[in-house]
């Protein structure tokens, strides 16, 4: 017997079971519901925190498994379920990238456990990079941060947007400029802890799907927080700037560390909603009765589901191939990452257009799932990095070049 095998382990298929279980139970059922009300299902995320799935314990938990699949299992059996609800209560685990990719071990004890409170009193992570004139260009960031050595503190200012749980989470991590002719390069992220003064949500955005899911304006006036908020401490952040003005390469960039090990779990996601529209159509398909036969029966329909599941098991196998390399500290050379979220996230939205085909009307209708599905889909092929971005990664480094 050789080694390679894509078999999930014991405990890999009894979480991936427990998740199921919960979305099945519990959040499908709630989908349609939040995605009308437009609001962050408190109700939902408190269940999920009884029964430890809203929990750091359980994000540490998912996280040490040597094959990095588990989380990802999760991500996608919640999406499957809905995911709008399912981003609400992935939200916060964002901001825990952020603090466990630049914090010290100190800073990760002190502040993940914070991005989820207690079932008894919830709380919530936002992680902030976007802001208006800086999407795709983080090196643009505007926001500052600037060192009062006197009180040894830290003066933030600036404007983020488009941020989940933005301004309604406990522990915002923010991204800001400390040296801004360093470009990103001079970015360092900082914790703002509970009700620090000076942050406050702006604008809250009405969006086209994952519409249970909060997103935000965050407004920093003033924010002054103590210098043991500066993840990785200042020492590094010295020595890395140094590094910098001298010219020479750093490491990763604080943004940019936290998006390369989230965009495979990012990409699961998508996983679980095209899953989700693939079964629905496929069932439906054989339901359906036209000119006297299931609608399945003809190659058009039933060709359209093949490629759906083959689109699928292929984008599942490049996610797959992601988290394991991650969590085996395997570089990813050809932008193994990108390609995972860039493939999921277009099969997301393939699949669920496809799925609104084969329901004709009913599928256009809010009577049925599958056209929130759709919308809830598109936002995987913009977040995180787009599309566009996802292949600029994968070019440049196939290629070695600065591809612009
Ligand atoms: C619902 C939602 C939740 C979000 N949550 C968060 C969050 O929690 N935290 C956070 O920091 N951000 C968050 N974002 C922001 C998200 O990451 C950005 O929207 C995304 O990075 C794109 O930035 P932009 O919207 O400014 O688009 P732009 O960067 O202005 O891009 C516009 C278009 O130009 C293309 N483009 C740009 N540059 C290039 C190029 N060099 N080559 C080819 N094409 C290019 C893009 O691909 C895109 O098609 C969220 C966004 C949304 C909508």
């Amino acid at each position: 017997m050789g080694d390679f095998s894509l078999d999930l382990n014991e405990d890999q298929l009894q979480i991936q079971k427990w998740v199921h279980d919960f979305a099945e139970e519990v959040v499908r059922p709630a989908g349609a519901e939040w995605d009308e009300r437009e609001e962050t299902p408190w109700p939902i995320i408190e269940e999920a925190a009884q029964i430890g799935l809203y929990s750091w314990e359980f994000v540490a938990n998912a996280f040490s498994d040597p094959q990095g699949l588990t989380f990802a299992l999760a991500c996608e059996e919640l999406c499957w379920g809905d995911a709008g609800i399912a981003m609400s209560i992935l939200g916060s685990t964002l901001a825990v990238s952020g603090i466990a990719g630049n914090g010290t071990p100190e800073q990760i004890a002190e502040w993940v456990p914070q991005c989820f409170g207690t079932p008894d009193k919830i709380q919530l992570g936002a992680f902030g990079v976007s802001e208006p004139d800086a999407g795709s260009d983080v090196s643009s960031l505007r926001t500052r941060a600037v060192y009062d050595e006197a009180k040894d503190e830290w003066v933030l200012n600036g404007t983020k947007t488009w941020i989940t749980n933005g301004g309604i989470a406990d522990v915002h991590v923010i991204v800001a400029s400390v040296e801004p002719e360093l470009k990103a390069r001079g970015h360092a992220s900082f914790v703002i802890p509970p009700g620090t003064p000076g942050l406050r949500q702006g604008q809250k955005f009405k969006k086209h799907g994952i519409r249970a899911s909060h997103t935000a304006e965050v407004i920093l006036e003033d924010v002054r927080v103590p210098g043991s908020c500066l993840l990785g401490g200042k020492e590094k952040l010295d020595a890395r700037l140094a590094k910098a003005r001298e010219g020479q390469s750093t490491r990763v960039q604080a943004a940019m560390s936290t998006f390369e090990s989230s965009r495979p779990l990012v990409g699961a996601q998508a996983l679980g909603i095209a899953r989700a529209a693939y079964e629905y159509s496929l069932e439906y398909a054989k339901e359906r009765v036209q000119f006297g036969r299931p609608i399945i029966e003809n190659q058009g329909i039933a060709f359209k589901l093949a490629d759906m599941k083959t689109e699928i098991d292929a984008a599942r196998l490049l996610v797959w191939r992601a988290c394991w390399m991650g969590a085996n500290k395997k570089p990813f050379l050809n932008g193994e990452g990108s390609m995972s979220k860039l493939k999921a996230g277009e099969v997301a939205v393939r699949v669920t257009e496809e799925a609104i085909q084969i329901l004709g009307g009913y599928g256009y209708v809010r009577e049925y799932p599958v056209e929130r599905w759709h919308r809830d889909a598109k936002i995987y092929t913009i977040f995180e990095g787009t599309s566009e971005i996802q292949r600029l990664v994968i070019a440049r480094n196939i290629s070695g070049m600065h591809i612009k």
